[in-house]
């Protein structure tokens, strides 16, 4: 079996498995050899492992190690386990969203509170594989709680670069817990991004960003347990929130490898949603322009998606035209009022999350999806992440948002009286 790191601009394949960008400055992809898989994998390979408590077929991404990273030994697989995580249908997010056969894929359910360990998997164990011994990443949050976990587990040291005063704290607290080293960059995530590929580069370390091809490959497994969720029936739409647009670029791989190999004989149509304040590819798509148009000032509550300048919108554009997708954005506003709803259903979500879930609805409100189409939306981090947000939000503390669905406490006397009148 060959597994080949190809250039997407030039499309020369590199030798030095370690750089993440081509000497052109091209991302990497990591090509796997199809034909070779085309015997050996089925729908019945996967199904067979399903609920498996054998090592590392009990995690739903290493279920589809051929389709992640086929070189890997056992003994270099790092794995919490992560994925398995459950699909959602609940009548409320329907009604509002317009659209009655609605799921959500909930990533916050993974064993740091979001999907980035489905990436993160795959990325440390390649560097066990090549013998690295520190990791590095910046981060608006989520990258960097899932860096610092699984380091910690292998063993390695994790740097991490995140924008000072800009991430949520249930991210920065797990980050300094499971013992990264933490460098709060005077900047935003687009400065941290920069330094860390120049430091990673001059110290030698291990870069564990999305511009990593590894990461994309792990973060693939989100479509293969989608789809096997779906009994291999793929929905007619898949929505997921862009940020550095790394899920949008692994999606688009999953399914042009699904299709490939035959596991499905329809690909669904993506639309990648990012927030207004930090919309550069919605920008580029729309304007249909030749270079990504860089956002200056990112601005959004939705921290986890508050990136102007992001690395792989390349490969993501790739995605967007393989299946037939399209780019969308929603306003903070509606963010928090989708937020509260998926979080009153009992389902529960962080901020850059919800993005899905208002963009799904604002396609429906247009007419892009139809009403009697199946949409899945992935919820991509945990409720507990941003409680800051979630509560001045319930308390209406929120600048420029009026909160539609608050649920705000009550201060009563400690008498039964005062319980009855709120009650009735
Ligand atoms: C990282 C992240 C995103 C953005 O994903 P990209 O792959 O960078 O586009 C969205 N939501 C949450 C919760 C995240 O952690
Ligand atoms: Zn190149």
């Amino acid at each position: 079996m060959e597994i080949k790191l190809k250039c997407i601009e030039c499309d020369k394949s590199t030798e030095d498995g370690v750089t993440c960008r081509c000497k052109c400055g091209g991302l990497l992809d990591v090509v796997l050899d199809l034909d070779s898989l085309r015997g050996k994998v089925s729908k019945e390979l996967f199904n067979s492992r399903l609920g498996s408590r054998k090592f590392p077929y009990m995690s739903g991404v290493w279920r589809f190690r051929e389709l992640i990273n086929p070189l890997l030994s056992e003994r270099e697989i790092v794995s919490r386990p992560e994925g398995n995580t459950n699909l959602y249908r609940h009548e409320r997010v329907g009604q509002y969203v317009g659209i009655k056969n609605i799921s959500l894929k909930h990533e916050g359910e993974n064993p740091t509170g979001s999907f980035k360990d489905r990436g993160m998997t795959s990325g440390i164990s390649e560097a066990k594989r090549l013998r690295m011994n520190v990791v590095a990443c910046a981060s608006t949050g989520n990258t960097a709680a899932s860096l610092a976990a699984y380091a910690s587990l292998a063993g390695m040291k994790s740097v991490v670069f995140i924008p000072e005063g800009m991430i949520a704290f249930g991210k920065l607290s797990q980050a300094m817990a499971y013992g990264a080293k933490v460098l709060q960059i005077k900047g935003n995530f687009d400065d941290a991004m920069s330094l860390v590929q120049e430091s990673s580069h001059e110290l030698k370390m291990y870069l564990l960003n999305s511009i990593n091809p590894w990461r994309i490959e792990g973060q693939k497994s989100i479509i293969f347990e989608l789809i096997q969720q779906f009994d291999w029936e793929p929905p007619d739409w898949v929505v997921v929130p862009a940020g550095n647009l790394g899920n949008t670029s692994a999606f688009g791989k999953a399914f042009y490898e699904l299709a490939e190999l035959e596991l499905i004989d329809k690909v669904p149509r993506i639309a990648s949603i990012q927030a207004t304040g930090a919309d550069p590819f919605y920008r580029t798509w729309k304007g249909n322009l030749p270079g990504l148009k860089a956002v200056k000032n990112p601005e959004t509550i939705a921290t986890a998606i508050k990136i102007g300048n992001p690395v792989s919108w390349k490969k993501a554009l790739r995605t967007i035209k393989l299946t037939n997708g399209l780019v969308e954005e929603v306003t903070d506003q509606e963010i928090m009022d989708a937020k509260a709803i998926v979080d009153g259903s009992g389902i529960g979500c962080e901020p850059a999350s919800a993005a899905s879930v208002a963009g799904a609805k604002k396609l429906r409100d247009a007419g892009v999806i139809d009403k009697n189409e199946s949409v899945a939306c992935i919820i991509t981090g945990n409720i507990l992440k941003d409680p800051d947000a979630t509560i001045n939000y319930h308390l209406s503390k929120l600048k420029e948002i009026s909160p539609r669905f608050a649920n705000k406490p009550t201060v009563i006397e400690p008498t039964i009286e005062a319980v009855r009148k709120e009650i009735s």
